[in-house]
């Protein structure tokens, strides 16, 4: 029962923030959800990655009196984000299956008493009679159901035990709710208001945009140099992840990184589960790791300092994109993404569509993603206009930090090059790869060529003008665009489809991108790198450039904080965030008042590690 004795809450929200997180200010839409939850009202929160969703339900525990209970779908998550509050000083438990039966009872005990200000649990967990009769037996602040897509089955990762959570609102109809979620298509934002009852809850929807992220895709041409310069050249000490399509590909391009001297490490469903586990703890309590995985990997991750996402493949679709390369910056410093994409593989997309055993309608919605996927790949346009469209928001002007804005893409009248390339298809029998149709284009006389009389067909030739790599390209987007199929027989040969004909007959044009060269300005907008080409440039080591000065005082604060997260057995951020390392270099506090001004340092953090920080702060100035 309330207490009509207590003040209505424990202390102002904006006091909190302040406070314990030694944050100056809520972000977007933060101030007006806590508000809101805070005065018992119920809410639904679509936000993107790294928008800071925690905050909206870890500042009304503090403020509401009683216990937050919050339903996190994994195990690792619960971990990590109980780790990061109570090096805030916040009174937060985990109840999992991980916990001995005497910690389960003493953290239940606390629960009753009302000694705990946040309790995670599994929604398995959640709907037991014992777990119910607890919460009955508590005072309860507010229950937060985080990752609520998963009650989604449209989403990507259902969990069945999500469909149960209801029960909270008919058990506890006083108690308000807040459901968070990064995933905003409307099918799934309408199946979580109705499986979790939430359609009194006030929706706040944010911009999907990851301002932070730089986008870009490369011509694959040579994967492994490519993904080495970006690395090297960029990102030399940091942690990312490389996404692959398959295990083997995993395995050997983890191998063939540590061969070249990088701290990588390999991450797929074929692994023993203890390696993967053992992997994974690596890649979040050790610095710069990178993890080449498939995307079995990435689902709870919430290292915040992710610098870059690589795409060996493309992905499935652009959803799947979107959520993988959103696991790079979530702390809101820059971070690049890239996905290599070349010939093989829109051949290889298509063809999975096409021979895929779907039904009709199923098969259909996959052609659509697939297309959409293509298009955000072939686009000439700003990428984040067209991916942000593609989930139906308008974003106004070209964004600036993409590739087609770093390096604006020429195009071109291709309808010759692609009536060529069509010719050459037809006339050689629609049985031949790419690099027989470039060598007859480009009028090569190798042994296949001869021995099959193609130096005697028409288009025998006809293509000198281009070269191999720009043929390669015409044929990529002739695939793309759905004038060339491969061969549904398999043997790599590419056929017409029944777009073709007018193409061939000059009834319609085509208009080609010419793929930027490999030397490039920095999406940045610094000249720092440029992949393919030489050049002495100093690989950055820090999220933004640094003096030298600056940087050894970075390194020496990471290393620091390092130490500090090893001895608690906790990853490094929740020490500090890199943006308050950052901040420190910036500012360089001599003494604990100004240390404690600097966003991310709270009250306990400054108790506890001011002294070491300044240190060596002061060794550096
Ligand atoms: P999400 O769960 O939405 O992915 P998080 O809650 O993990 O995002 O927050 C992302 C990052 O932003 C975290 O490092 C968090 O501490 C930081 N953050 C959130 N809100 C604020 C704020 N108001 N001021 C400064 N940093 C913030
Ligand atoms: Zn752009």
């Amino acid at each position: 029962m309330p207490d009509a004795r207590l003040p209505l809450f424990r202390e102002a929200p904006q006091d909190v923030l302040r406070r314990v997180w030694g944050y100056p200010a809520f972000r977007g839409q933060q101030a007006d959800i806590v508000e809101h939850v805070c005065a018992g009202g119920d809410a639904l929160v679509l936000m993107p990655t790294g928008a800071g969703k925690s905050l909206c339900y870890q500042i009304p525990a503090l403020v509401r009196h009683g216990v937050t209970i919050v339903v996190s779908p994994l195990i690792a998550l619960m971990r990590d984000q109980v780790d990061a509050l109570r090096q805030l000083g916040v009174r937060a438990a985990y109840l999992n299956s991980t916990l001995e039966w005497r910690e389960t009872q003493e953290i239940e005990r606390a629960c009753e008493q009302g000694e705990l200000d946040l309790l995670y649990v599994a929604p398995e967990r959640l709907v037991t009679p014992r777990f119910l009769d607890l919460l009955e037996r508590s005072r309860i602040a507010l229950f937060a159901l985080d990752e609520a897509h998963c009650v989604s089955q449209w989403g990507h990762d259902f969990r069945p035990e999500y469909l149960q959570l209801s029960i909270l609102h008919e058990r506890f109809p006083i108690v308000p709710r807040i459901a968070l979620t990064a995933t905003a298509d409307a099918q799934t934002r309408a199946d979580i208001v109705n499986r979790l009852n939430l359609h009194g809850a006030k929706l706040f929807l944010s911009s999907f945009d990851r301002p932070n992220l730089t986008y870009r895709i490369l011509s694959k041409d040579a994967e492994r140099r490519q993904l080495l310069d970006f690395i090297r050249r960029d990102h030399a000490e940091d942690a990312g992840i490389v996404y692959c399509m398959s295990r083997a590909k995993v395995d050997a391009i983890a191998d063939w990184l540590r061969q070249q001297g990088l701290d990588a490490l390999p991450y797929h469903a074929g692994l023993d589960s203890q390696v993967r586990q053992a992997n994974q703890d690596r890649f979040i309590k050790a610095e710069g790791v990178v993890m080449v995985a498939t995307v079995a990997f990435g689902m709870g991750i919430d290292k915040p300092n992710v610098r870059f996402v690589v795409h060996m493949d493309p992905p499935r679709s652009l959803e799947a994109y979107y959520q993988e390369t959103g696991r790079a910056g979530r702390d809101g410093l820059p971070a690049e993404v890239l996905m290599l994409y070349g010939f093989g593989d829109v051949v290889q997309l298509r063809q999975m569509v096409e021979q895929s055993d779907s039904p009709a309608n199923y098969k259909r919605t996959e052609r659509q993603k697939l297309e959409a996927l293509l298009g955000f790949c072939e686009t000439v346009r700003c990428r984040r206009q067209t991916l942000l469209s593609y989930f139906g928001e308008d974003y106004p002007k070209p964004c600036g930090n993409c590739d087609t804005c770093a390096n604006p893409v020429e195009t071109y009248d291709g309808t010759i090059p692609a009536q060529k390339a069509l010719s050459a298809v037809y006339r050689t029998g629609q049985r031949f790869g790419v690099g027989h149709l470039i060598d007859v284009l480009r009028g090569l006389a190798t042994e296949k060529v001869t021995e099959r009389g193609h130096d005697k067909l028409k288009t025998f030739g006809c293509g000198k003008d281009l070269s191999k790599q720009e043929w390669q390209t015409v044929f990529r987007q002739l695939v793309a665009y759905g004038f060339l199929a491969a061969d549904p027989e398999g043997h790599g040969g590419l056929i017409l489809t029944d777009q073709a004909p007018a193409l061939l007959k000059g009834q319609e044009s085509v208009r080609l991108r010419k793929d930027p060269a490999a030397e490039r300005k920095s999406a940045r907008g610094s000249s720092r790198s440029g992949y393919g080409g030489g050049g002495a440039v100093r690989p950055r080591t820090a999220p933004i450039d640094l003096s030298k000065e600056d940087d050894e005082l970075w390194h020496a604060l990471k290393a620091l904080r390092l130490d500090l997260a090893r001895e608690q057995g906790v990853p490094p951020y929740v020490i500090f965030h890199d943006a308050t390392l950052m901040e420190m270099v910036r500012e360089k506090p001599h003494d604990a008042v100004a240390l404690g001004l600097l966003p991310g340092v709270g009250a306990k953090k400054l108790e506890r590690y001011g002294d070491y920080f300044l240190d060596v702060i002061l060794q550096h100035t």
